[in-house]
């Protein structure tokens, strides 16, 4: 069994440490900073081998050429990202086609444009564990800063397209406030359900990551729309909340 750590970071990115199964050697997503991954690290005694990047945003990769320089790892990102020069210190670009290998393992990716052209997906099969970045949020997903909502609505059914029980490990704290858009807008047994539970782990200060895929079906008003025009709508109207 992996293990699977949660560490925050900047205001509300959440950062994540996967452990090998002889608990020694570790791989990092989205290190948007270095500090607390480095803190954790040494903690645990572990040694970094990947870091897994799923778009370019500084808030994703702040930390990789710290953490590079610290352990000489390898850095992982998309193809599109990797054409355009937008990992820093970039050692192997995957993609749909080019799944990633590590730990002996294969990891599926998804590419998913939207929230930027290169953002992707890791979907672990054996344990149903995704990581989407900023493509989906609990009970929200990421803006579009550089993809189309044709491309955006795509891309998040591929996601619901996956096992129900797929557990999401997104890239920010938002839950809440994405909460607030969604009840403004609508309002069941789910959503208030959801929203209890959250606010619950909030006030313990637990993270509300990750979210199961069929929470996200039941609740997350993007993942549900049922056409372009309407995640369009949606989408332009939580730009505005
Ligand atoms: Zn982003
Ligand atoms: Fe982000």
């Amino acid at each position: 069994m992996l293990g699977l750590h949660v560490l925050r970071a900047l205001k509300d990115n959440f950062i994540y440490v996967l452990t090998s199964e002889d608990g020694q050697q570790a791989t990092v997503i989205d290190p948007g900073e270095a500090a607390p991954v480095l803190k954790f690290l040494r903690a645990h005694s572990l040694h970094l081998t990947h870091i897994l990047c799923t778009h370019h945003h500084h808030d994703h990769v702040g930390g990789v050429a710290e953490l590079v320089d610290a352990y000489k790892c390898a850095v992982i990102g998309s193809q599109k990202d990797f054409d355009l020069n937008r990992i820093p210190r970039g050692t192997l670009a995957v993609s749909e086609q080019k799944p990633l290998k590590l730990w002996g393992r294969s990891v599926h990716i998804l590419d998913v444009p939207g929230h930027t052209l290169g953002q992707i997906c890791y979907y672990f099969e054996p344990e149903q564990m995704l990581f989407p970045g900023d493509t989906l949020f609990s009970a929200g997903c990421g803006r579009l800063f550089e993809g189309t909502p044709e491309q955006m609505f795509i891309s998040l059914r591929k996601i619901a397209a996956l096992p129900a029980s797929t557990k999401i490990y997104f890239g920010h704290e938002y839950t809440l406030h994405n909460l607030d858009f969604v009840q403004s807008r609508e309002d069941n047994q789910a959503l208030r359900a959801y929203r209890e539970h959250c606010e619950k782990l909030v006030a313990r200060g637990e993270p509300t990551s990750p979210s199961q895929l069929s929470t996200e079906l039941a609740i997350n008003p993007f993942l549900r729309a049922p056409d372009v025009a309407t995640f369009a709508e949606t989408r332009a109207a939580r730009d505005h909340f």
